[in-house]
């Protein structure tokens, strides 16, 4: 029998994410934008009404893979009248990549200083060709925005956006524009309100936190917030990323060092360890002041463990530049570190630099660096073993659903047996092996730490 109810279709949205944890964020924010205006989250792209792809910018290989999926939604599409395809990121602030994406049929390109613009774009986008909605410059931060944020018992929390120091090889500081700090009443505010969700543990992002506070008009530095956060009840451990080496002061090693919540685990990428390419790479520092800086860190951190991003093969690198970067991570030791082939990104000013390497002798010295770097981080990882170390339970793994993960306070990766009650709860583990990323471990009996 009719009932003469209408069945009132929800459009549904499907959220790519491509690249760092700010754009794992600024992911948060577009779903909870398109939660209030009335999208539901379709579980495939077959189903989606509408697919934003949230890009990188950073290395061509990012954008390659961006330009794959949008060939393959371009097919989904052709069979879906009624999607939309929405592009944001950093791809979208680059006036030369946005021809190509036109011909893949994206309906409209937002840029990274307006995400919160998206829901009014999007309304007036479908109708003929692709909408640019992009700003060349961010505006003022905007705060309370919704979001949808994954769930779990550790969060990233933003505390500034943008960048300063035009690295020479990097597109960020084009693309996401010059250093914004945001107030902090309403960082503090959001930590707040995540604790009284449930949240245990906070990242606090940045492209180099170091330098938050800067261009604020209250009196406070990356070191004074740090203190600040510190004194919020409910909240367990607190992390940070990234940290530029040049801006870690004493005064932030004491606070790192000092208060309790903040984990010792700093991640400060040196990048290269030759002075000659350094200067070129336009970092700022010697490869002598990051080594000093290191030692600080451990006199200062009790056992912190430092990480490390790496750049092989940056123009003008010889044997004799990657030799000395060898040495920097053998003297370092570095707990784990991120290593990336130098890619040629235009815009920037390496882009255009002489003696560019080819791929074959760049993939030869990743090989080499990754083979020391590797054989170090299982050799620290080993000294854990037969140790009993303090972890927060985040949840069932996701390569092996039956054992739960959780980090130790130097972000390393644990894999161990447990209740899912225990989720959110720090407790003991006791490591049982290593590997070169990641430990196994065993819980003994009634050893929670609350
Ligand atoms: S510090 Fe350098 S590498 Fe990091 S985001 Fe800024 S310009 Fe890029």
């Amino acid at each position: 029998m009719m009932t003469g109810i209408v069945r009132v279709e929800t459009p549904t949205y499907i959220i790519l994410t491509y690249g760092c944890q700010m754009n794992e964020r600024d992911s948060e924010i577009i779903a909870g934008l398109l939660e209030e205006s009335g999208y539901h989250e379709a579980s495939s792209l077959e189903e989606a009404d509408l697919v934003v792809l949230n890009t990188c910018g950073v290395r061509h290989t990012a954008e390659n893979k961006v330009f794959g999926k949008l060939g393959q939604i371009k097919v989904i599409k052709s069979k879906n009248p009624r999607m939309k395809v929405a592009l944001g990121g950093c791809m979208a602030q680059l006036p030369e990549v946005r021809g190509r994406l036109r011909k893949l049929g994206v309906d409209l390109i937002f840029g990274t200083h307006n995400i919160h613009e998206l829901p009014s774009l999007l309304e007036k986008s479908g109708t003929k060709g692709t909408l640019v909605g992009v700003w060349d410059k961010p505006g003022e931060v905007v705060e309370n925005l919704p979001d949808r944020r994954a769930p779990g018992v550790s969060s990233f929390v933003n505390i500034m956006y943008g960048c300063n120091n035009y690295c020479s090889y990097c597109i960020v500081p084009y693309v996401r524009g010059n250093e914004r700090s945001r107030a902090s009443e309403d960082i503090l505010a959001e930590i707040r309100r995540l604790v009284e969700e449930g949240v245990r543990e906070v990242t606090l992002l940045g492209q180099n936190v170091n330098s938050y506070g800067r261009g604020l008009a209250e009196e406070i530095d990356f070191a004074d917030l740090l203190t600040m956060v510190n004194r919020i009840d409910g909240l367990y451990r607190i992390r940070f990323m990234t940290s530029h080496p040049r801006d870690i002061t004493p005064k932030l090693i004491n606070a790192v060092g000092s208060l309790e919540r903040v984990c010792e685990h700093v991640h400060a990428p040196v990048q290269a360890g030759s002075n000659k390419i350094l200067q070129l790479m336009n970092r700022g520092y010697s490869a002598e002041q990051y080594i000093e800086l290191t030692e600080a860190m451990r006199a200062g951190i009790p056992g912190v463990a430092i990480t490390s991003d790496f750049i092989v093969g940056f123009p003008g690198e010889e044997e004799e530049d990657f030799a000395q970067t060898m040495e920097v991570v053998k003297k370092v030791e570095f707990d784990a570190a991120f290593t990336f082939i130098y890619s040629q990104r235009t815009g920037t000013k390496a882009f255009t630099m002489e003696n560019q390497l080819s791929r074959t002798v760049k993939t030869e010295r990743l090989i080499r660096l990754n083979e020391v770097q590797y054989k170090l981080a299982l050799e620290k990882n080993r000294r854990l073993e037969s140790k009993v170390v303090e972890v927060l339970v985040e949840g069932p793994s996701k390569t092996n659903p039956a054992k739960m993960t959780g980090r130790t306070r130097c972000n390393r990766l644990v894999m161990f047996e447990a209740p899912s009650s225990e989720v959110g709860k720090l407790i003991h583990v006791h490591i049982d092996e290593a590997k070169t990323f990641n430990l196994l471990g065993s819980v003994p009996e009634g050893n929670n730490l609350q």
